[in-house]
Parts: C-alpha cells; sequence; structure tokens
C-alpha cells in the first residue's frame, strides 16, 4: 500500500485508506466549512493565489478563522501534490468548523479541520467539447444572497445536488440554476454565459451564483480579444434565443451547450465565439505563469 495517495489532514499525511475525520466534524454534521476545488496542469497549480483567496473569503464569510496563514496554505498544497507525484491532478481544499457536539454552535468547535487531497481527475467529458452538452432549468431555485448563498463556497451543496438529481432523472447533461426572481443563475458547479449578436453575457453574483475563476480567465480572454462582456441578469428566453452558450468551470473548464429545456441553442453546434475562446483559454492554462509551480 506504499503507493497509496496521501491526505492531508491537520498537518499529517494519511493514506488514502486511513484519510479520516471524526462524525462529531461539524463539516460532516452540519456541512459547516468551506472549500475549494482546483487543478494541477503540467506541474503548475492553476489560479492557486486566486483559489485560495477565494477559500479565505469565503471562511470570513461564515466567521471561520483558518489556522494557516494563505502561505502555509499554500505550502500544505504543494507538499502534498509533491509527495503524490501526480500529473494534471485535481486538487480539494476543505476547512471545516472542526470537531463538535451534536449541537450545532459553532461555538463548540473549537479548531477547524484543514484537508488537501489530491487526486487524479475524473471528468468523463467524452466529446462535450466538440459537440457541447444538454441542459435543463431546475425546479430548485438557486439560495437566495441572503441565505447560503453559493457566493460562498460552502459545504453546503445540497442546492447544487438536488438539482444534479433532476438533470439526472430527465436524461440531461447539467442542470442550469435560476435565482428566485426567475433569473439565471449558474449551473450546478459552473457559471455560465450567453453570446449574442457577436456580444458575451453573464448574470452577476447577485444571482447568488459564486464568483467563478474560470469565469475570471474568460473575463481576461475578452477583453484580450476585444469582446464585449456584459455582467447583466438573464432570463431563460434570452437563454432559449441566444446565439450560442457555455459553461465554465475548474472541473469542466469551457464546454458549450446546445440546448436547454429541448430547445436548440443557435444551430445546436458549438458557435464560431466559443470555440475561439476556448482555444485561447487552453493557452491561458497551458501558460506557467498563470498558477503555481509545485
Ligand atoms: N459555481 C459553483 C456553484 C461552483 O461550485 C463552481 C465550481 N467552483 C463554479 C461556479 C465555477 O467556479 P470556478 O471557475 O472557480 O471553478
Amino acid at each position: 500500500m506504499t503507493d497509496e495517495l496521501q491526505v492531508y489532514i491537520d498537518g499529517q499525511f494519511y493514506p488514502k485508506s486511513q484519510a479520516k475525520i471524526s462524525v462529531y466534524d461539524h463539516g460532516f454534521l452540519y456541512g459547516d466549512g468551506v472549500f475549494e476545488g482546483i487543478r494541477e496542469y503540467n506541474g503548475v497549480v492553476f489560479k492557486l493565489k486566486e483559489h485560495i483567496d477565494r477559500l479565505y473569503r469565503s471562511a470570513h464569510a461564515i466567521m471561520l478563522q483558518i489556522p494557516l496563514t494563505k502561505e502555509e496554505m499554500t505550502k500544505a498544497v504543494v507538499e502534498t501534490l509533491r509527495k503524490n507525484k501526480l500529473q494534471d491532478s485535481y486538487i480539494r481544499l476543505i476547512v471545516s468548523r472542526g470537531l463538535g457536539d451534536l449541537g450545532l454552535d459553532p461555538r463548540k468547535c473549537p479548531k477547524p479541520t484543514v484537508i488537501v487531497i489530491t487526486d487524479t481527475i475524473n471528468i468523463k467529458a467524452g466529446n462535450a467539447k466538440e459537440v457541447g452538452i444538454t441542459t435543463m432549468f431546475s425546479w430548485v431555485r438557486r439560495n437566495p444572497v441572503d441565505a447560503t448563498t453559493h457566493e460562498i463556497k460552502s459545504l453546503n451543496y445540497l442546492n447544487s445536488v438536488l438539482a444534479k438529481i433532476e438533470a439526472n432523472a430527465n436524461g440531461v447533461d447539467e442542470a442550469i440554476c435560476l435565482e428566485s426572481s426567475g433569473c439565471i443563475a449558474e449551473g450546478v458547479g459552473e457559471n455560465i454565459f450567453i453570446v449574442k449578436d457577436g456580444e458575451i453575457f453573464t448574470p452577476p453574483t447577485s444571482t447568488g451564483a459564486l464568483a467563478g475563476i474560470t469565469a475570471d480567465v474568460v473575463a481576461e480572454v475578452c477583453g484580450k480579444l476585444d469582446i464585449d462582456l456584459i455582467i447583466t441578469n438573464l432570463t431563460p428566453f434570452m437563454l432559449f434565443t441566444a446565439d450560442e452558450a457555455f459553461f465554465t468551470g475548474t472541473a469542466m473548464e469551457m464546454v458549450p451547450i446546445r440546448e436547454v429545456n429541448k430547445r436548440i441553442i443557435g444551430n445546436g453546434k458549438p458557435g464560431p465565439l466559443t470555440k475561439k475562446l476556448m482555444l485561447e483559454f487552453q493557452k491561458v492554462i497551458e501558460n506557467p505563469k498563470n498558477g503555481t509551480k509545485i
């Protein structure tokens, strides 16, 4: 078992099969914690600084004091990756409220639990990037900004899980979440963009969507290519009648959307602007300047 992957928990490394936390951890009991999903490409952790900054912002919002400095957290990620000698891996960074009792009061949890998991990424995208994916609007509304908003990347993902279940039950690749007034928020773990008449549109985070790091890369690429990116509310109608649409996310990267609730988007094929952005996006992830070397 010497070649088992090693998982970092509170400064110690454990083989994957032994990497366990208590059932009294409030991350498990109450979803009380925050996390990040990060990717490493060719020995470089893509946008690690941005992910760590976001982790600390999420923690701040739930008044969780992470017991490591950002530098120490960066080191923990790099050290875990070095130990595991993976190539093109996925990193899951979790900070939970920690061990407490059965009551939900966070004051009962003196020490947050810090976990770094690195593993192979197993996303069976198939030919999704070439042909696009099918989607549907979920019946479950995104949690509003004055509730467990997805602006906080918290361990509360039931909202997304419910939407995903609905997509699965309907034989659709991915769900799209609307916010309470009916405008589009995001996917279950992706931000969404539409293209109309040569301009690109994406919803604001005030829909309860996460400020995506991949979405930021797309924004940068748009700037570079002199393409207008407009952040505004998007209605379901605007997606039905878009020329092109795509998702962005760490796991999915950039994926064209070809259908929503059985309406074909554009001509049903990845559009020219989406393809152009995907090409540029690829260059960004391959550029070692855009991350932290292991
Ligand atoms: N929205 C949600 C709810 C997510 O979980 C994610 C994945 N982190 C995204 C959007 C995309 O964000 P990013 O590009 O930073 O992965």
